[in-house]
């Protein structure tokens, strides 16, 4: 039907204009203009001709408002285009392999992707390098790291040249001393000897360079090294830290592995075969492991109880802080872990107590992140309270057996290698959904499945702690992982909990949304999200949280 039958309609003074706004919107929208910025143009221009007194005709309204959606200037891309492999862009092809020894790693804060990646492959390049033939190693005079994209903007912020230092001389993530990268901090001086062969090259931490923040980079979080004889390179590689600890580089292969019992891409499929066998997530995940990696349920057990161990060690050293403790950086961030530990205890209603408390774990282990000391990867070092705030919850404070904590382990561990798999883990990929996102979500699956949930209660609250960080940006304050970071993994724990709560009590089947198309969701909203929220404190609190 045509608008240019209708005639004008006066607006009468006693009338309430805002009741019915369908009046005010023209029905048809015309070929070839956008629909949505045709209608608003629309309905502004008959909300205004009512305000002011003025009669306009459909007809007239129509041809204003789309001249005015016509010569809208089109949106400007707010993202780079992202290179097809990355992880958040290339769909997860075959089953999940990822094990739990590569998915759970220990190593030093503030960040898996700007501490624990760097330092792995600046290490890893040392290996390479060292087995060079002896005559070309003779004429080596240089090693030099190169950090671009996200490394680069906020690395100074995550010591990220002190990992890749660590790493050059020959420390891992898991066994460096918190203290040899302090002392890095404090005497930014200092020279070591890299042998290679006959040669000793002395390298600091002026041969970590602050290189491009910006440029056609292939993955966000890029990095060179060298090694230089003269002006002459002897050995380059291109590496990416592609979030959790994990590396890769350029002409990565994922290394060859078994079959797994039961193959899975999907949690579909993984709760299918639970269900199947009339067993548990966590049981499947168990074989799974044993079969990829070849190892027996008594190394994997003990693997996870290291794991386990190590969060609870964590969140107890957080909590032993003094009150007056100060993190490192520029925001002068007070420790509070122990104060709300002690202030919440003190609460005289149980809930507030149990909600305090957990906050209390989480802001623990978060703030031993923030002070680059050990943490584990759960799945990385910028969320690293969330899943310690529940093990430590669940261990020591519900007394929840061991065998329980290791099976929620495996149960998070499938919830963070699907996420991995279709979506990523990597802030500067996805912002903070993929990382505090993953651990609230791997942390109610860990909850769900300590307490003995069905498969389909494990997956709900799984999924509702993931649907509930979609969408959310990270902007680390003066790139330091500290604001909002540490408060940000109180939430996850907390949200994680919540979920719990809801899937545990509601009636599981009536559950809508499956976790397979959060997971979907996680991966549309990271590659739609503008590149400014993805860990380059270039934006939201970075720019807005003033320090003084
Ligand atoms: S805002 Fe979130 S994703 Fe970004 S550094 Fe902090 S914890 Fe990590």
């Amino acid at each position: 039907m045509s608008n240019n039958d209708e005639k004008p309609r006066d607006a009468s003074p006693d009338e309430d204009v805002l009741a019915d706004s369908s009046g005010l919107i023209a029905r048809e929208v015309p070929a070839g203009v956008d629909r949505r910025s045709f209608l608003i143009r629309s309905a502004v221009g008959g909300a205004a001709a009512v305000m002011t007194g003025c009669t306009v005709s459909d007809a007239d309204r129509t041809a204003k408002a789309t001249a005015t959606a016509a010569a809208a200037p089109p949106a400007a891309p707010s993202t780079p285009p992202l290179a097809a492999d990355l992880n958040v862009v290339k769909k997860g092809q075959g089953p999940v392999l990822t094990t739990v020894d590569e998915f759970y790693k220990v190593g030093p804060g503030p960040s898996s992707s700007h501490t624990i990646g760097p330092m792995r492959i600046t290490y890893d390049f040392y290996q390479r390098a060292a087995k060079l033939p002896a005559d070309t190693l003779a004429k080596a005079t240089k090693l030099q790291v190169n950090l671009f994209g996200s490394l680069s903007a906020t690395g100074k912020g995550h010591g990220t040249e002190r990992a890749a230092l660590a790493g050059l001389i020959g420390k891992e993530p898991a066994t460096v001393d918190p203290l040899f990268l302090d002392s890095l901090r404090d005497k930014p001086d200092q020279v070591f000897p890299v042998k290679l062969g006959s040669k000793s090259i002395d390298v600091s931490l002026k041969d970590v360079i602050y290189d491009a923040t910006k440029g056609d980079f292939k993955h966000p979080n890029t990095m060179t090294v060298k090694l230089l004889g003269g002006n002459d390179v002897l050995l380059e590689q291109e590496y990416y830290s592609v979030g959790g600890g994990f590396i890769e580089w350029k002409g990565y292969e994922p290394p060859k592995k078994n079959p797994p019992k039961y193959p899975f891409r999907l949690m579909k499929e993984l709760r299918g075969h639970a269900d199947t066998n009339k067993t548990t997530i966590a049981k499947i995940m168990m074989a799974n492991e044993t079969s990829i990696s070849g190892k027996s349920e008594a190394e994997v057990n003990a693997f996870l109880d290291k794991i386990a161990n190590a969060m609870i060690a964590t969140v107890k050293s957080g909590l032993s802080m003094s009150e007056d403790d100060v993190l490192p950086g520029p925001i002068k961030l007070h420790s509070k872990a122990a104060t709300v530990y002690k202030r919440a205890m003190d609460d005289k209603f149980q809930s507030d107590r149990g909600i305090g408390v957990l906050s209390a774990f989480a802001l623990a282990a978060s703030e031993e992140n923030g002070r680059g000391h050990l943490v584990m990867t759960a799945p990385t070092g910028g969320s690293a309270g969330v899943m310690p705030a529940l093990v430590y919850a669940l261990s020591e404070v519900r007394k929840v057996p061991r065998e329980k904590i290791r099976e929620g382990l495996l149960a998070a561990a499938g919830v963070g290698y699907l996420c991995k798999h279709h979506a990523t883990l990597s802030a500067a990929e996805g912002g903070c959904q993929a990382e505090i996102g993953v651990a609230s979500s791997m942390a109610a699956a860990l909850t769900a499945t300590a307490y003995d949930a069905p498969s389909q209660v494990v997956e709900n609250a799984a999924e509702s702690a993931l649907e509930h960080h979609l969408g959310m940006t990270c902007d680390p304050v003066a790139g330091y992982v500290q604001v909002p970071c540490i408060e940000r993994c109180a939430f996850g724990a907390v949200k994680a909990w919540t979920a719990y709560a809801i899937a545990s009590n509601e009636i599981a089947s009536r559950h809508r949304v499956d976790f397979d198309a959060t997971v979907a969701a996680l991966a549309e909203t990271a590659k739609d999200m503008n590149s400014k929220y993805k860990e380059t404190s270039e934006a939201g609190l970075a720019q807005s949280v003033t320090l003084c």
